[in-house]
């Protein structure tokens, strides 16, 4: 340990080092329940390339793990700690280095907000969409690290779609460019994809090159109350099936909406059992909404309600960004479930859920991030009663291998982590999971990096 402090030091500014036991302590995990956490030996906060790679070369040396962090909103324990281990924190590497109109691109540090970044854009009339709920404070560092969504992906697709190249430091060190800032490009294996998802397991990204899109117009939502979430659902296959593009499809149960109206007083119809929003950025959104609201009305929707203008869309848009904290303030902790299925396989999914939650007991809220078929069942329960902490991660389980038998898969977004280790192998089957495990050792053939998570 000694050693290990006294060479980090060597390469280090005073502040970029942490030991104090009560400090380090506290970046020992991310935002999952049921997730073990180790003891890191130190944190350290970065604010160059030079030092990320100084802090890597002591990990190889001294065969030291590191742990990659950003802002640890995780749902996955992906960023926890091991014992021992160096946390790397990379939210002080939060500079934006270029944004380029004509290229349509913004070059970054890993630990710049989402949020901020898509305002620094949208003042020059561009767009970065991958927008989680927790864009407030989620880095795009952590972004890449979990090839995070959000809620307009229905329409213009997740963050794989948005990183067009990288430079990642990697376990021992060497500093590695990959992919491009054209906007075309093809040379050689497509090792930023390869990044993209990887949850700090390959390398350490310090810089990111991100494609931008003009900013559309401003979405106007319309909500649309259902006497079930199977109605529901058949909606959303009616606005898919007929060649809709919505900026935003989203579903919340009764459960949900219950608890967002009583964290946040929202005003959200109580009594219905299933909220859709949907949302449109094209030129006439008021016309797209009349027609995805008789699209509604012919699967059942019992009230149909466009928003006037922006700023109630904002409001319900609010609404759904906090489906998450609020359900967690219906018990004492919760886990959250990341199934996507095909779309068509949405209905299934969310009546299997509720047969899961009878079945156990237990109370489940679902929100979903519908138009990609993309359900978060939160399962919420007592932590401090055995009994039901035990019926939690039961359902929790079986609700994963409902999804795997609609044809769809563990995680849609929130990554593995943890959490989710041994249903990777299920998804991936022997052979999948031989070659990821190759590709891990090609990058980091001592096991440094971020030990523990996916395999
Ligand atoms: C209220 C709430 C709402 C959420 N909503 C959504 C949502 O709508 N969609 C969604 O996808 N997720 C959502 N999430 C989950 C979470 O916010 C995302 O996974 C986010 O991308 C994590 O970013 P972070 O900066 O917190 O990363 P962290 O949690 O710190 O890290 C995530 C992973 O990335 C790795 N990592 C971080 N930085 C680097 C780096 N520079 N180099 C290499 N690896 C790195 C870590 O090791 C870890 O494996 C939500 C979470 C909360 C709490």
């Amino acid at each position: 340990m000694d050693a290990l402090l006294e060479r980090l030091r060597a390469g280090l500014p005073a502040e970029a080092l942490i030991t104090d036991p009560d400090v380090t302590a506290s970046y020992a995990h991310d935002m999952a329940s049921f997730c073990d956490a180790g003891t890191p030996a130190a944190v350290v906060l970065p604010r160059s390339v030079e030092e990320v790679q100084h802090v890597m070369r002591t990990a190889t040396a001294l065969r030291v793990p590191v742990v990659p962090q950003g802002a640890r909103t995780g749902l996955s324990g992906a960023a926890n700690a091991s014992d021992g281990c160096i946390v790397l924190s990379l939210v002080k590497m939060d500079r934006i280095l270029e944004i380029s109109p004509v290229d349509r691109i913004a070059v970054v540090e890993p630990g710049v907000v989402n949020a901020t970044l898509s305002r620094a854009v949208g003042e020059l009339g561009l767009y970065y969409p991958p927008d989680p709920s927790s864009w407030e404070t989620c880095t795009i560092g952590g972004n890449i690290g979990t090839a995070s969504g959000g809620l307009c992906c229905v329409k213009y697709g997740v963050t794989a779609e948005y990183v067009l190249g990288l430079e990642v430091v990697l376990a021992d060190g060497r500093l590695l460019n990959t992919g491009r800032r054209t906007a075309k490009g093809v040379a050689g294996y497509d090792l930023t994809r390869l990044f993209v998802g990887s949850e700090g397991s390959l390398g350490i990204v310090v810089k990111a090159v991100l494609a931008l899109r003009p900013r559309p117009p401003q979405q106007l939502v319309l909500a649309a109350e259902f006497p079930s979430a199977a109605a529901a659902c058949d909606a959303v296959c009616r606005i898919m099936e007929r060649g809709h593009t919505p900026s935003l499809l989203e579903l919340m149960d009764r459960t949900t909406v219950r608890a967002v109206n009583a964290m946040a007083s929202m005003g959200l119809p109580e009594s219905t059992e299933a909220l859709l929003l949907c949302a449109f950025d094209t030129p006439d959104p008021a016309a797209d909404l009349a027609a995805v609201g008789e699209l509604c009305k012919a699967s059942g929707a019992t009230e149909v309600v466009p928003a006037d203008d922006v700023a109630e869309s904002e409001l319900l848009l609010q609404a759904r960004r906090s489906a998450l904290p609020a359900l967690e303030t219906v018990k004492s902790a919760t886990m959250i479930d990341d199934v996507c299925v095909p779309r068509s396989r949405l209905g299934a999914m969310i009546e299997g859920t509720a047969a899961i939650a009878e079945k156990f007991g237990l109370t489940i809220g679902v929100c979903a991030h519908a138009g990609d078929g993309n359900t978060h069942p939160v399962v919420c329960f007592d932590h401090t009663d055995p009994d039901e902490s035990r019926r939690a991660r039961a359902s929790f389980d079986e609700i994963m291998a409902l999804g795997l038998e609609l044809g769809g898969t563990i995680t849609g977004e929130h990554g593995v982590g943890v959490l989710k280790k041994e249903w990777l192998a299920r998804e991936l089957g022997e052979v999948g999971l031989e070659l990821q495990r190759g590709i891990k050792s090609a990058f980091d053939p001592l096991g440094l990096l971020n030990p523990g998570k996916l395999f």
